[in-house]
């Protein structure tokens, strides 16, 4: 297997390029961080104060609004007229932030919820977070049909698959397509545990036959090495291992009240933080192998690769932090695969 050796951006974009997906990530990334950022002093500043408050209502419409115009309306509103596209129809801003900002809500209010009452009883720090990652988990799907509406494709994305399918021998997965103004490039992702299928977008029914080919072959390929289920499963343990190490600290901790809370949750989030990066190298691994199957099937195709990877909300050169969270590897990574394999 290659390793995943530091590929130059410079060597794959142009000044003009990098300098587009810095204008549009720098604000994003400054206005997610503050918020996160206020939010977090806020709860930790309101706990101390008097742990009773931190459940409040306001506290929890602060966050979801700083989170809403921190991460949602400032990437449509800021960021993107910063790359030069046209103002955003209300449709799309609502679209990609009230659903958004809805579902955090739920989880931070459930969150701050156990925080208040796991003062008393710390254990409840190793229980919560796996019930609600279950949850998020189960209603994930549901949640994705309900925001973007996939329906039966019928275009050319079902043809190319039905064709892949033939040249690997195996019976194609269901294929949807969806005309979400969340989704306004040609990409298309693997969703199903138990029965698989590739959601396209509208924009990749519209694509030139060899970039479309590509997309389909990568997702075939997720399908075929079940990436969605093995992801899931992945998901479970890394929460799993954070909640052990939670009610192991709990129990351990001879005191009770605030310090014996502090120190579980210290131990739960530690190894939830390692876990996550666990996670995303596995991701990571998984994309780079669909892309071998989508060169082997195919045939190299750098310029296919570029053309997705170098959109307009593409982070063409990330921070090393950035590189170690992100499920992908760099848009320079995969294009120097495709061109040394
Ligand atoms: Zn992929």
């Amino acid at each position: 297997m290659t390793r995943a050796l530091p590929a130059t951006p410079g060597r794959w974009f142009s000044e003009e390029e990098l300098h587009r997906s810095n204008a549009y990530h720098r604000p994003l990334r400054r206005a997610a961080q503050l918020a996160d950022g206020g939010f977090a002093v806020l709860v930790v500043v309101l706990w101390v104060l008097d742990p009773a408050v931190a459940v409040t209502a306001v506290v929890l419409a602060i966050a979801v609004v700083l989170r809403a115009v921190g991460g949602d309306l400032v990437m449509d509103r800021v960021a993107e007229p910063a790359i030069g596209e046209a103002p955003l129809p209300l449709r799309r801003l609502l679209i990609s932030s009230v659903p958004v900002a809805m579902l955090r809500a739920g989880l931070v209010g459930a969150l701050i919820l156990a925080l208040d009452a796991a003062v008393d009883r710390p254990w409840l720090i190793g229980v919560v977070p796996v019930i609600l990652v279950a949850l998020a988990l189960l209603v994930a799907e549901w949640w994705f049909d309900l925001v973007h509406r996939p329906t039966p494709a019928g275009g050319p994305s079902s043809s190319v698959v039905a064709e892949v399918a033939s040249r690997l021998d195996v019976d194609p997965p269901h294929v949807q397509t969806t005309a979400s103004p969340a989704f306004p490039g040609p990409t298309a992702m693997t969703l199903g545990a138990r029965r698989p299928r590739i959601v396209t977008t509208a924009a990749l029914d519209g694509a030139e036959p060899q970039l479309l080919e590509w997309v389909v072959a990568h997702e075939f390929a997720h399908v075929r090495r079940r990436d969605v289920p093995r992801g899931r499963v992945a998901a479970w343990l890394a929460v799993g291992a954070a909640s052990v190490a939670a009610a192991v600290t709990a129990a351990s901790v001879d005191s009770s009240g605030t310090r014996a809370l502090l120190m579980t949750m210290g131990a739960g989030l530690t190894v939830w933080l390692i876990m996550q990066l666990a996670l995303m190298a596995r991701s990571r691994h998984a994309e780079r192998l669909a892309d071998d199957v989508a060169a082997a099937v195919l045939g190299p195709r750098p310029a296919v690769v570029r053309a997705l990877v170098s959109g307009p909300r593409a982070r063409l050169d990330p921070t090393l932090w950035e590189r170690i969270s992100a499920p992908h590897p760099t848009p320079a990574e995969r294009l120097r695969r495709m061109t040394t394999r």
